[in-house]
């Protein structure tokens, strides 16, 4: 059996690598320059270490039964996220607050960051299987029994079963797939990409001095930019950082990068001390500026967390021949890593179980 998953985040690649190890011939094709899809991380240029999460940080292996079992099957270790100390609470009465904050139970951090997990599963597909800078452009019917994906270069590649694990608004705009029921359509339509409107920015330090100065790293503010803030400083203590998602709109960002760097600085400062104007590092990770994962109709809408999507998404279709599988999908956890995990695995699972 001969297969193509299209996009190569997080659950094209659980959907490939469970084909791979079942023995099936797989291609992976990705648009990007790089795998991971909203996994990424900051690395050190020179050896390569991930220093931080440009995307996702958490996993709750506790209550998710699937990212428990893979972790454990890639030899992934996980650890407590820092919450030791006060945190910095702005814009909730008329100075900011210091206290205590619970944290969330269950919530870790896996050393090396999701984007470990990424590496794993890249390395049980093979290289050799895994094609970046690859734009599907539509996926249609090659007779009865076949089905042909189109690139952007003009290639075309023939397989028996097509896995979509691309963000579902990203497909109905973006590719064509000319055999889809409008219902099927305006299901893609109607379910959200989580986070694909959000921006996350990643300050590096020397240390995690906040610490010192009995500071979780948390801040949970109104007035932003950074509408809530953690320490993010890696396993082992290092490297110091710390993160937070940006409060202001996509426009306001794309319009003043500038003034949201100041405007971060400022913020870092009044909540850590002046030590916190002088990062090694300020990066900004937008993802509302990635058209593989955020679409128009994403950014003119409130961003809300995906409900179960509607079950025609987990349905196959064709006879079999194309199943999507996005985090979106998923009826665990959707929009999360469980929900990505747990869609890749599915529909490799059920294509392999239909295919005997
Ligand atoms: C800032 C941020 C913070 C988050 N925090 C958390 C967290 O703490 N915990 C958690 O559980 N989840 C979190 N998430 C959500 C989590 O990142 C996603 O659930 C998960 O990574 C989705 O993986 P995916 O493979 O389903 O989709 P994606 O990662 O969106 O992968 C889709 C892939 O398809 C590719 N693609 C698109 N179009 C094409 C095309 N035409 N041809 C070929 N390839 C294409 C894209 O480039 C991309 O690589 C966060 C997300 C963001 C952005």
């Amino acid at each position: 059996m001969d297969i193509v998953v299209i996009g190569a985040g997080l659950s094209g690649l659980t959907a490939a690598a469970t084909l791979r190890e079942a023995g099936g011939s797989v291609r992976l094709v990705e648009a990007d320059t790089h795998i991971g899809g909203r996994i990424r991380a900051l690395r050190d240029p020179a050896s390569k270490r991930a220093f931080a999460d440009l995307g996702p940080t958490w996993v709750w292996p506790k209550y998710q039964p699937v990212a428990a079992r893979w972790l454990e099957s890639l030899g992934m270790a996980t650890f407590e996220q820092f919450n030791e100390g006060d945190a910095v609470i702005i814009g909730y009465g008329p100075v900011p607050l210091r206290q205590p904050m619970p944290g969330q139970d269950g919530m870790v951090r896996i050393v090396g960051g999701p984007s470990a997990v990424i590496d794993a599963l890249a390395n049980i597909i093979g290289d050799a299987n895994i094609r970046t800078s690859a734009l599907a452009t539509g996926v249609f019917e090659d007779g009865p029994k076949r089905m042909v994906v189109h690139l952007s270069s003009g290639e075309v590649i023939t397989a028996q079963k097509v896995i979509v694990s691309v963000p579902l608004r990203v497909v109905a705009t973006t590719m064509q797939i000319p055999w889809a029921p409008q219902n099927l359509v305006d299901a893609m339509r109607g379910t959200p990409t989580w986070m694909s409107t959000h921006a996350k920015a990643i300050a590096l330090y020397e240390r995690p001095f906040w610490r010192d100065a009995g500071l979780s790293g948390r801040v949970a503010s109104r007035i932003g930019p950074l509408v809530e803030v953690h320490d993010h400083t890696g396993a082992n203590n290092t490297p110091a950082a710390i993160f937070g998602f940006v409060g202001w709109s996509p426009e306001k960002r794309r319009k003043d990068p500038e003034g949201l760097r100041q405007a971060i600085l400022d913020q870092l400062s009044d909540c850590f001390g002046k030590a916190a104007r002088q990062p090694l590092e300020l990066v900004v990770q937008d993802w509302a500026m990635n058209p593989r994962i955020v679409t128009d109709l994403d950014i003119s809408q409130p961003a809300v967390h995906p409900d179960i999507a509607l079950p025609i998404l987990r349905q196959p279709h064709l006879d079999g021949r194309v199943r999507f599988a996005v985090s979106e999908v998923s009826d665990l956890s959707p929009g999360l890593i469980e929900g990505a995990l747990a869609s890749g695995e599915r529909a490799a699972l059920e294509l392999l179980a239909t295919s005997r």
